[in-house]
């Protein structure tokens, strides 16, 4: 029997190249496809892949229905997402959706115990202390994809977990490492955008270029592999060859190694613990003749250090980073402010909210509320707020 996938996010860039490796193999079939608003592009995946249902947001209902293969169930409505899950059973859920629409879903992908590939890391910077423990207690496996995360992934097959001294992620450095801080501070919009190694969307690209993205990475790996924020590092690796190492305790590190092409990790995760042929040219080390690493440090390190900023406040701190960063990014593209100081921004955001939840613990007590007593509700009033925060300025 074929592996059962459920891709939510479908008609994005994630969800294209997803349904393209799932094409080229026979032990892999699509079982139901979710997308927003791409209702043409959603239709023509059905009539090529015949998921049993899709989901589509509540207004394009009567369009879809016209471009669908005769048999196949719509879902819409809020809760679209999930209804979908439930509907088809699927063995692996690909989450590529953003916002909280992908946190309900994976929510409801635990409860019908299917494996997790997460491609929306948003889910696990805001709602880690959710998703994690709601999975083991599931027992269902969450699989990164995400360049950097597969390769940790990959790279940790070749020890135990108690034997990691170091996990390790690299950074391209983005479409502005090689400007000087006064230069990176001014760029403009388009110069943010021209990302060297990866085609992506504007949100990413400019987290990209901020090292915001390498901010979320970090507390994903945290979530992820169990890390504390200490055994968690960045490094600066313009070619983007080697996306992550593990260093072990007896001084070997396991790197691991591709062209930057995400349906390695996609096939990885869809697949995994296998390795599936996938299309594309072999690695040419030779070729490239080169690799090169550099500490990620000033401007490069503040991103991360707000990152085991946040994982040590706990809580929901990731939360407030990333709609911090959101809101902060929003305001960058949209001309209001420099691009200097999205990251100046999400650190005064998580500033201010410390002191807040401060002064909201009861007196007496120094510990900030333990993660388990994170409520969803909770999460989305700490988004709200920051994002609040990021626009008045
Ligand atoms: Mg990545």
């Amino acid at each position: 029997m074929p592996t059962r996938i459920a891709i939510l996010g479908s008609t994005g860039s994630i969800g294209r190249q997803a349904l393209a490796v799932i094409e080229a193999r026979d032990d892999l079939t699509v079982c139901a496809l979710g997308a927003r608003d791409s209702w043409q592009l959603l239709g023509e995946q059905a009539v090529a892949h015949r998921p049993q249902a899709v989901a589509i947001a509540e207004p394009h209902r009567d369009d879809l229905a016209e471009a669908l293969p005769p048999g196949t169930k719509i879902v819409c409505g809020e809760d679209a997402m999930s209804e979908l899950i439930a509907a088809t059973e699927p063995d692996v859920v690909l989450t590529a959706v953003v916002g909280a629409v992908g946190l309900s879903a994976t929510l409801t992908a635990i409860e019908h115990g299917c494996t997790l590939a997460l491609a929306n890391k948003e889910t696990l910077v805001c709602a880690g202390s959710i998703v994690i423990p709601a999975a083991r207690a599931a027992g269902v496996v969450v699989l990164p994809v995400d360049s950097e995360h597969s390769g940790l992934l990959q790279c940790m097959a070749s020890g135990r977990r108690e034997e990691i001294r170091r996990a390790i992620i690299t950074s391209s450095g983005g479409a502005l490492r090689d400007l000087d801080d006064q230069a990176a501070a001014e760029a403009t919009v388009e110069q943010a955008l021209a990302h060297p190694n990866w085609a992506m969307g504007p949100k990413i690209t400019i987290d990209s270029a901020t090292l915001m993205n390498k901010a979320l990475e970090v507390i994903e790996a945290h979530w992820l592999f169990d890390l504390p924020a200490e055994q968690i590092d960045v490094v600066i690796h313009p070619q983007s060859i080697v996306h992550a190492m593990v260093e072990f305790q007896d001084g070997s590190t396991m790197a691991q190694l591709a062209r930057p092409d995400m349906r390695g990790p996609i096939a990885y995760a869809l697949q995994y613990p296998h390795r599936p042929a996938v299309e594309g040219d072999p690695l040419d080390l030779a070729g490239i003749g080169e690799l090169t690493f550099r500490p990620a440090e000033g401007r490069f390190a503040r991103p991360v250090e707000l990152a085991a900023r946040a994982i040590r406040d706990g809580g929901a701190a990731g939360a407030v980073l990333n709609a911090a960063n959101e809101a902060a990014v929003e305001a960058f593209l949209g001309g209001r402010i420099r691009f200097g100081r999205i990251v100046e921004l999400v650190e005064a955001a998580l500033h201010r909210w410390d002191a807040t939840t401060a002064r909201k613990k009861p007196t007496g007590s120094e510990n900030p509320p333990a993660d388990d007593r994170v409520t969803l509700e909770a999460l989305l009033d700490a988004d709200a707020w920051a994002r609040e925060e990021i626009n008045k300025q």
